[in-house]
């Protein structure tokens, strides 16, 4: 079996941003599982998986916007101090969940701290970032019927519900 569309995929990897420091990394810990044309994991590197096997390795190179695309300015959002509980300490670089229209949590970062309003970042933590992950593929198998409706694969490595 071979990585393809529709199939789950576990890899076990290291990612390296392109000063040589380690980002991510799933040693020690349960491989990576995806399913493969879902869009689980950054595109470029879902593309250069394609065809591999179980037991092969390979270091692959994603530019940003085949990863998590350039630094948006937009995505810079002036959002008003009263907006924030009290007790929350706000810094620079401090990470924070973001409420949109619809519920949806948005991870952001304290961009720059201004008299009545903080700026937060949108932008992926990654954005920007030219990607270097080296890659094992430890397992293929057939998706279930279950996953392909959800669009991501449940069980070990996989989503929790
Ligand atoms: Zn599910």
């Amino acid at each position: 079996m071979i990585v393809d569309e529709n199939k789950a995929v576990g890899i076990d990897y290291t990612l390296y941003l392109s000063d040589g420091t380690v980002a991510d990394t799933s040693e020690g810990d349960e491989p990576l599982y995806f399913l493969c044309g879902h869009g689980n994991i950054v595109p470029g590197l879902e593309k250069a998986l394609m065809g591999m096997k179980v037991d092969e390795k390979k270091t692959v190179e994603v530019e940003p916007e085949d990863a998590y695309g350039q630094f948006d300015e937009e995505a810079l959002q002036e959002v008003p101090l009263t907006a924030f509980p009290e007790d929350t300490k706000l810094e620079e670089g401090l990470q924070l969940a973001l409420m949109d229209e619809d519920d949806n949590y948005i991870p952001a970062v304290v961009h720059e701290i201004l008299e009545k309003t903080v700026i937060m970042d949108l932008n992926h933590p990654l954005a920007g970032e030219k990607l270097k992950f080296d890659i094992k593929i430890v397992d293929i198998r057939e998706a279930t019927a279950e996953e392909l409706e959800h669009g991501h694969i449940h069980g070990a490595g996989g989503h929790k519900h």
